[in-house]
């Protein structure tokens, strides 16, 4: 019966979610909202698949509204009309054909795909993907730039309090403060995991300069320190630096993963649902990644329970190890609201992993007509 449902429409859903304060990375100015984007695929049985990506600016992506409509609408959505959820793989590779990689607009339909395929089958997706192999999947707590050292560790200190035990600072923008910041968590917090991440906005010399002084604080791993296409230099950073390096904005497909590999640039990889277009395609990511020995780092844009969902899923039925990533940094207290009626719960620093049908989340109508821009 399944394999005779038909996706009869592609809806795009266009939400601004305002931050609690405003978000502030290293690379573009601070964000007042989050720009994402809800994919609904309507089916001829009445069941509807939701999956999401964001709007996000920076290296590695150019998303914005307008385009990840376009994208969608125009080229993907008569790739997936009239077609089953179950035949994935031939919907993926149609994609592919009318629209090569564009993994920002293919992550909300892919994963609204694996949704549908669960509400369907009356599973969860970690049951189409292999089975749970753990009930909840560690988070890590993402410190934004602010103005003040005492601002950011107020931040920390909220964390903490709610059961949180690994932090991402994010730096790259003044090196000294920088430093100083990391000693004063450390000392605050000698036994967390700690990790900086600069967003790609640091030069070689730079860069090495500020790790080689955040040596001594124990750093987990140090995050896109450099540009995303200067890969030779951050292989340079892994052998001259104490700290493990990790790709994030460098790695969209299997072939920039494969480059990093080669040249051993990184020893860590940082996967998010629209970075890396969706379910599909960060399991073959993790899959090469950790057949090269690297610690798999889980992680999303600000986002929604939706698209913290979809990794909370494929974290739940992986059976290697992953370290505490920021995939919840929108539901965990970077945004003021989220758009389910069932908000992933985020408890001691974990996100439990959902065990309703399909991705396990439900829409709630009201707080999407509240965030709505196309309305
Ligand atoms: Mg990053």
């Amino acid at each position: 019966m399944t394999s005779k449902v038909a996706i009869t429409k592609v809806e795009t859903i266009l939400i601004a979610v305002p931050f609690r304060v405003p978000f502030k990375i290293a690379s573009g100015g601070a964000r007042p909202v989050g720009e994402n984007v809800l994919v609904r695929l309507h089916t001829d049985q009445g069941i509807v698949g939701i999956g999401e990506t964001q709007a996000w600016r920076r290296q590695g992506s150019i998303e914005t509204f307008a385009s990840l409509k376009c994208a969608i609408e125009d080229h993907l959505a008569p790739r997936v009309v009239g077609r089953s959820p179950f035949e994935l793989a031939g919907i993926i590779s149609s994609m592919d054909e009318a629209l090569s990689p564009a993994l920002y607009a293919k992550a909300a339909i892919i994963d609204a795909l694996y949704d549908l395929q669960g509400k369907l089958l009356g599973v969860p997706v970690w049951q189409i993907l292999g089975g749970k192999f753990r009930d909840t999947v560690g988070a890590c707590a993402v410190l934004p730039i602010k103005d003040s050292l005492e601002e950011t560790l107020e931040g920390a200190d909220q964390f903490h309090r709610r059961g949180f035990r690994s932090f991402t600072v994010k730096v790259g923008v003044n090196p000294e403060a920088e430093v100083k910041l990391v000693a004063a968590v450390r000392n605050r917090f000698p036994a967390a995991i700690l990790r900086v991440d600069a967003n790609a906005s640091m030069h070689f010399d730079g860069a090495l300069a500020l790790l080689k002084k955040l040596e001594p604080y124990e750093l987990d791993a140090a995050e896109q320190m450099v540009p995303m296409w200067d890969l030779d230099g951050m292989a340079e950073l892994a052998r001259r630096v104490d700290i493990p390096i990790m790709a994030d904005e460098c790695v969209a497909t299997v072939y920039d993963l494969l480059e990093v590999i080669k040249r051993r640039a990184a020893t860590v990889m940082q996967t998010k649902v629209a970075k890396n277009g969706g379910i599909w395609h960060m399991r073959n990511l993790w899959t090469i990644a950790r057949a090269a020995e690297m610690r798999i780092y889980p992680g999303n844009h600000p986002s929604t329970s939706v698209a913290t969902a979809a990794v909370a899923h494929l974290a739940a039925a992986w059976p290697g190890p992953l370290l505490d990533g920021p995939f919840a940094v929108g539901i965990s207290g970077a945004f003021a609201r989220d758009v389910v009626q069932n908000p992933l719960v985020v408890e001691n620093g974990a996100v439990r992993v959902p065990d309703g049908p399909g991705l396990g989340v439900t829409l709630d109508e009201e707080a999407i007509a509240a965030m709505r821009v196309d309305k």
